[in-house]
């Protein structure tokens, strides 16, 4: 694929990453406010229940006092009632405590001394009035058109010894007095009735407001007042919420989370707005992040392929060098490829940087003594030397044969899926993995100490056991690039039911020796090591039912410890 086109795929995945991520905070952080939300709508009612409730019984109470009672009996009694209903009202909280006869007329109320006095007031039409007269409590909710205040009506009938109706006692609760001690909360609380008013609100710019999109009907429950809507602002769904924006109102948030819950016993719905900012905040958070990541995968993505990109390009160059054989060399230039291919699907990469490095080291040599003796050829045969001529096509031979066996043991890296687990003989495995990696050692310097004892069977894959040896001893030859002792001691020890082989160097030791299992866990330059050779070393030892484990010696160096299983075999 092209630059552009991986760069476009990149971008289209980022921002799909970002969207997916942003939906999953944002909703996330949503379901907790809805959450606040519905413990903040519990908590309002709860609140609004207990400050009436203790309004709700007063009026059955007094219904059976002697002192109400004989108001409906005894005019001359009126003056000591109104005192009393007085001072009921000043300690229990009410606004206005009043006895209304059967026909509705006030005969005595609290507020006898003031000038809104309901004393003689007649209270038939009101539908609370009518309501409790038929009997049983009446609870009601209006607009004073007197005072223009909101209150709740409890209105109890007054029942003779003979248990008739002979008048209604009357409390009313003032709302501004209950609004009063919830101004200070955080939250946008209100509470509409059945016609859709905000009938209260710990924000005063809510009440008396109408819900729906025109103007309510008004009605003597409202003081015939006009009920403005709210404000024009938007209603949208959001998955199974519901959100308002731009309410045009001050001090309101933008965009706001709209739940609603019914409250039975005041025949109202509690409502409350919060604020989504954390939400889409959240969003922004996680869709940076997951876009962020993909990037970054993205990126290691690509120095993957830049490297597999440089070694089939270098590759190729050789291959154009040596025309003549470019049959033979492009045969196992695909050969490798397919090695290489077989490699990264099994996520050998670092075995793959081993033998990029390796492959181009073995076959230039011989490439290059095949291009000296095939331009040479072309010199004896202008000149008729056939002798020389075919001395040196014999000499081409020879050096491709040898170029052939390279690739063979090359290909011993491949890993076959189907590999099956038998038992090995680790002798075998370590002497091979050493042959392998002496070329690397000598280069390097590096003295290896190991002493085979004999055949010693355990359980695994030849080419994969051979695999982990081979880059444990790598990484060990890596460690000591600058060391003053520069050694490998490879130690095999047969128990009963297990060998424990060890490799330790005397390297600088492991830095972070919790980490070095992970994938991508590396301390070497870019373009060195990928971080990929343990975490591969760790699957393959798994997969025989092993153990590999990594920690620094006491003194220098790392040691690497692998807990085979021994094969019953060569128990026997
Ligand atoms: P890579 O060799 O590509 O870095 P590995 O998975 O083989 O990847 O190793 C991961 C890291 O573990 C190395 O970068 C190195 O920091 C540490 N490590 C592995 N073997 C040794 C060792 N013998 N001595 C010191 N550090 C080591």
């Amino acid at each position: 694929m092209h630059r552009a086109g991986l760069i476009a795929v990149t971008l289209a995945a980022m921002a799909l990453l970002f969207a997916a991520g942003y939906w999953q905070g944002f909703r996330s952080t949503l379901k907790q406010i809805a959450e606040r939300g519905d413990a903040a709508l519990v908590l309002v009612t709860e609140r609004l229940t207990l400050q009436l409730e203790r309004h709700r019984y007063l009026p059955a109470v007094l219904a059976n006092d002697p002192i109400v009672q004989e108001v409906l009996r005894n005019a001359p009694k009126v003056q000591s009632a109104n005192q009393f209903l007085q001072r009921i009202a000043d300690t229990s909280g009410a606004l206005d405590i009043f006895v209304t006869d059967q026909a509705g007329t006030a005969l005595a109320a609290s507020n006898w001394d003031l000038p809104r006095s309901y004393i003689g007031r007649s209270f038939a039409s009101e539908p609370y009035f009518q309501r409790a007269i038929t009997g049983g409590l009446a609870f009601y909710h209006a607009v004073d058109a007197n005072t223009g205040g909101r209150a709740f009506y409890f209105a109890h009938p007054i029942l003779s010894p003979e248990r008739s109706i002979k008048g209604l006692i009357t409390v009313k609760v003032d709302l501004e007095r209950i609004e009063s001690q919830w101004r200070g909360d955080r939250e946008n609380l209100f509470f509409s009735d059945q016609n859709g008013v905000i009938f209260l609100s710990n924000r005063p710019s809510l009440t008396l407001r109408t819900l729906n999109e025109t103007p309510v009907e008004t009605t003597s429950q409202y003081a015939n007042q006009v009920l403005v809507p709210l404000p024009s602002f938007t209603r949208r769904p959001v998955g199974a919420y519901q959100f308002w924006s731009d309410l045009g109102l001050e001090d309101f948030p933008q965009d706001a989370l709209f739940l609603t819950s019914k409250v039975q016993t005041l025949n109202m719905d509690a409502n409350i707005l919060i604020e989504t900012r954390p939400a889409h905040t959240q969003g922004l958070l996680f869709g940076g992040l997951a876009a962020t990541l993909g990037g970054v995968a993205a990126l290691l993505a690509a120095i993957l392929m830049q490297r597999r990109a440089a070694l089939s390009a270098q590759l190729s160059i050789e291959e154009r060098a040596r025309e003549e054989l470019e049959e033979k060399v492009a045969k196992r230039t695909e050969a490798l490829r397919k090695v290489q291919g077989e490699l990264v699907q099994a996520g050998k990469l670092t075995a793959l940087g081993e033998m990029s490095a390796g492959i181009s080291h073995e076959l230039n040599q011989p490439l290059a003594a095949i291009q000296t003796l095939s331009d040479n050829s072309q010199i004896f045969l202008e000149r008729g030397d056939d002798e020389t001529l075919s001395r040196n096509l014999s000499k081409i031979s020879q050096v491709a044969e040898r170029m052939a066996r390279i690739i063979k043991n090359l290909r011993a890296f491949a890993r076959k899926e189907d590999e099956e687990i038998t038992d090995v003989d680790l002798v075998e495995v370590i002497r091979d993995a050493l042959s392998l990696t002496s070329n690397k050692l000598t280069k390097e310097g590096i003295q290896t100490s190991w002493s085979a004892n004999g055949p010693l069977h355990v359980r695994g894959g030849r080419v994969r056991l051979q695999q982990v040896v081979v880059n444990l001893i790598s990484n060990a030859a890596d460690a000591m690039q600058d060391a003053e002792i520069k050694e490998i001691e490879i130690a095999t020890k047969p128990s009963k039911d297990r060998i424990i082989l060890t490799i330790r160097d005397f390297g600088p030791g492991l830095k972070d020796p919790e980490k070095i299992f992970d994938p991508f866990y590396t301390t070497k330059t870019v373009g060195e090591g990928l971080g990929l050779g343990l975490s591969i070393t760790y699957g393959i030892v798994q997969s025989f039912g092993a153990h590999i484990s990594g920690e620094n010696h006491p003194r220098q160096g790392a040691v690497f410890t692998v807990d085979l299983e021994r094969t019953s075999k060569a128990k026997a």
